[in-house]
């Protein structure tokens, strides 16, 4: 009976050192690679005031039939308010 909790206790050992070493693996890759919610940051320019800011972040809006990207909804509204015919 004592031997099999021995045994028991050597194999948790062994996965915590093993899930361990993974952790700190995947810590040292993490500036390399980039994580997915990096690719979803695309940047794009605001057409009201030329700034660059997360296309997931902004304010899309169609105008004639073009899907334009504004960094809030208060660009868009000067936006239209100078491009409206
Ligand atoms: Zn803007």
């Amino acid at each position: 009976m004592r031997l099999i909790i021995l045994i028991l206790l050597v194999y948790l050992g062994y996965r915590a050192l093993k899930l361990w070493v993974r952790q700190s693996l995947t810590r040292g890759d993490a500036g390399a690679q980039p994580t997915s919610r990096e690719i979803d940051d695309i940047m794009t320019k605001c057409p009201a005031c030329e700034i660059y800011f997360p296309r997931r972040d902004g304010v899309q809006h169609t105008v004639g039939g073009r899907d334009l990207n504004f960094c809030s909804s208060e660009c868009r509204d000067h936006y239209l308010d100078h491009h409206e015919n």
